[in-house]
């Protein structure tokens, strides 16, 4: 068996959740707030690790990817930054 893990920390993918199920989640969470924001374009496809929630593989963990949208959401909308950290803690 072969270890995977992320290529951005390198640790092992405890929670694999993909960067598409991120996306969905951080979406809905903007459109509850009342923003859009296009996350298309952030997709990644080294084929390593299986998402648990859509099965697709991943090979980024969902704290990096998390981080990745987090600076997205802080230059798009400042002020939801706090609560994005508090929401989305993979
Ligand atoms: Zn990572
Ligand atoms: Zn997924």
């Amino acid at each position: 068996m072969q270890e995977t893990g992320c290529v951005i920390c390198n640790k092992t993918i405890t929670n694999p959740v993909c960067p598409d199920c991120i996306n969905q989640e951080v979406k809905d969470w903007l459109r509850d707030k009342g923003y859009e924001l296009d996350l298309i374009g952030k997709e990644i496809s080294y084929p390593l690790t299986r998402c648990v929630i859509c099965n697709k593989k991943m090979d980024i963990c969902p704290h990096c990817y998390a981080k990745d949208i987090g600076l997205i959401v802080k230059e798009e909308f400042p002020k939801l930054m706090e609560e994005f950290g508090e929401v989305f803690r993979f």
